[in-house]
């Protein structure tokens, strides 16, 4: 596994094609599955390939969350009113690197979308989730997933809740269920996904994607098809993309976790840069360490090496992450005291120390004398006015920190447990195009999900159920326009 980028092979040295279809699919997660769908749907003959076997995916390891608005049936019956326009402005705030076209899409058809997901043969409940969390333990069916309730934001933005959770309980397996059902309306549907087949190349004829080399164990073939879809997901796995283009995701090796399978290398992202297409915001990560729940967790203060804050502490969690990989040799704390100590429900934060005044919690810390106390004097004078003019915390979650004794959770990479994934990925079109540089389109090819850049831009601006939602819905689109274009021809 490296950084090559596999050469294309040209249709005339291909002998033999073991397949001809219209659209192949090169990978089974979530934003293949619906790719796959869409693609039969409109009438295309197609092959899924899949390097793994059956839910194998990281799609199939994730919680379920997807994000979803404009007015949901859930949304509707639980009291949140919601609008295409609302739920845009709120995605282009957060990720305004976004081409606003696919904003715009993805709102707009929100609600669509949703039904989709539905008839695939399950019901999100009908029920709110109110508290902060990261993902609820039970089966409601929303919860605000990302920076929506922070006041700099709803002084922008309405505060709605778009996490839409799966009716599975716990952190994992939602998603799982989603495409299992997607899988087997495939199989339904006729549709064959071949396991533990690798796409190793793709098929070129003059510059027209043709088809697909594959690799099973030791057999090798080529199919032809009129229109390739990658949909092959990220590159955390990949360590020398990720020395490349993302080095914070390193940080996940010395105490972490890397969330993907272990086909997230990369392979799609340069097979379609082996023809043409550009990749975009590869240097972009989520990278997430979360010290909520509880939700009380979120009454101290984050202060970096010189005992400043730096962020809004009710953030979305990796929001709060990515500020800290920020900081001056990337620590960070939690600061405590003593009326405000709880213990972050997943114990990735080491509890550096307690201290019976702040000037010793300076010397504990290695924070320079009297910077510390100078941060949380101005802290609890605000605070206790309900104010935090400097960062916006929400005032539900402002209090003064005066009770001593103090205590501090290590939120430093290394230090603290960090999770991550990457974000960047092949450039698109709102349909799946693949692009190049000069904005033209590379004919016959198509990408979706964790291997395209659409909305996830960064750990700032991400909202979990992002991932989900946009590998769906734009495997989707990228289905529709493959076989549109294979009636054309
Ligand atoms: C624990 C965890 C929790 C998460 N929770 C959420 C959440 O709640 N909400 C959310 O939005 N996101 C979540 N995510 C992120 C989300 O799961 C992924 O971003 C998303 O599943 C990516 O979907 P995908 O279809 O692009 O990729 P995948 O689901 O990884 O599918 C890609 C498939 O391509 C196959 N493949 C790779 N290379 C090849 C090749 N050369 N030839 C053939 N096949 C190939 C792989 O085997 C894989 O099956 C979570 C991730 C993890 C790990």
């Amino acid at each position: 596994m490296g950084m090559e980028i596999p050469d294309p092979i040209s249709i005339e040295s291909v002998g033999t094609w073991s397949d001809e279809v219209d659209v192949v699919v090169i990978g089974a997660g979530m934003a293949g599955v619906s790719a796959a769908l869409e693609a039969r749907a409109s009438g295309a003959s197609v092959l899924v390939l899949d390097s793994g076997g059956r839910l194998t995916c990281t799609s199939a390891m994730a919680g379920g969350h997807f994000y979803l608005g404009g007015g949901t049936e859930v949304q509707q019956a639980t009291g949140w009113d919601d609008s295409p326009e609302a739920m845009a402005d709120y995605l282009g705030l957060m990720s305004p690197e976004c081409d606003p076209a696919k904003i715009s899409a993805y709102a707009e058809d929100g609600v669509e979308h949703f039904r989709w997901l539905e008839s695939l043969g399950f019901e999100f409940n009908r029920s709110f989730y109110p508290e902060k969390a990261v993902v609820q333990p039970g089966v409601e069916g929303l919860s605000f997933t990302g920076n929506e309730k922070c006041l700099d934001v709803a002084e922008v933005v309405k505060p709605t809740p778009r996490g839409h959770k799966v009716p599975v309980p716990g952190d994992t397996g939602g998603a799982g269920l989603v495409v299992g059902l997607a899988l087997d309306k495939l199989d339904a549907l006729g549709v064959e996904v071949r396991w533990e087949t690798g796409a190793t190349a793709m098929v070129v004829d003059g510059d027209q994607v043709v088809g697909v080399t594959w690799k099973n164990y030791d057999h090798t073939g080529a199919i032809r098809a009129r229109s390739v879809i990658v949909a092959a997901g990220g590159f955390v796995l990949n360590r020398a993309m990720l020395e490349e283009h993302a080095p914070d995701l390193l940080a996940v090796e010395s105490n972490g976790m890397a969330l993907g399978n272990t086909h997230d290398d990369g392979l799609g992202i340069r097979m379609g840069q082996s023809v043409g297409g550009v990749a975009d915001y590869l240097d972009k990560v989520f990278v997430t360490g979360p010290f909520y729940p509880p939700g009380e967790a979120l009454r101290g203060i984050v202060v970096n090496k010189l005992g400043k804050r730096f962020v809004n502490e009710d953030s979305y969690h990796s929001r709060t992450s990515a500020f800290v990989f920020e900081q001056p040799d990337r620590e960070g704390y939690l600061i405590l005291d003593s009326a405000t100590m709880v213990q972050p429900s997943y114990r990735f934060q080491p509890l550096v120390d307690g201290w019976d005044t702040i000037e010793e919690m300076e010397q504990g810390l290695g924070i320079p004398a009297g910077a510390l106390a100078e941060t949380m004097a101005a802290y609890d004078e605000a605070a206790a006015r309900g104010e935090d003019p400097e960062f916006h915390k929400a005032p539900e979650y402002l209090v003064p920190l005066d009770q001593g004794p103090w205590g501090a959770y290590d939120l430093t990479p290394g230090k603290c447990f960090y999770a991550g994934f990457s974000c960047g990925g092949l450039r698109v079109t709102v349909d799946g195009q693949l692009l190049r540089a000069d904005g033209s389109v590379v004919r016959g090819v198509y990408a979706a999900g964790a291997c395209a850049s659409n909305i996830a831009v960064d750990g700032k601006g991400y909202a979990s159920g992002i991932q989900l939602g946009e590998a769906s819905y734009f495997g989707r689109r990228a289905g529709r326009r493959a076989t549109a274009e294979v009636a054309q021809r």
